[in-house]
């Protein structure tokens, strides 16, 4: 059975915790905003309420810009 990010043989891109995050986050509003020239995020927060590690987007947001 694949983990999360798993892809065939073996592979999984998104093993660590830290790694899926830091690719959700670009995917939403880096890469789709080079692709597409919007956020991938509209702020809806769907994710926040059905996150089972409680982890919720605009705290990330925050601590980045923070950094
Ligand atoms: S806030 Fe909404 S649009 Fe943004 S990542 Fe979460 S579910 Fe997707």
């Amino acid at each position: 059975m694949f983990e999360f990010g798993g892809v065939a043989q073996g592979g999984n891109f998104g093993k660590e915790r830290d790694a899926r995050v830091k690719q959700w986050i670009y995917h939403k509003l880096n890469y789709s905003q080079q692709q597409y020239g919007s956020f991938g995020c509209t702020g809806c927060g769907r994710c926040i309420k059905s996150c089972t590690k409680g982890i919720d987007v605009t705290d990330v947001v925050k601590k980045i810009q923070t950094v």
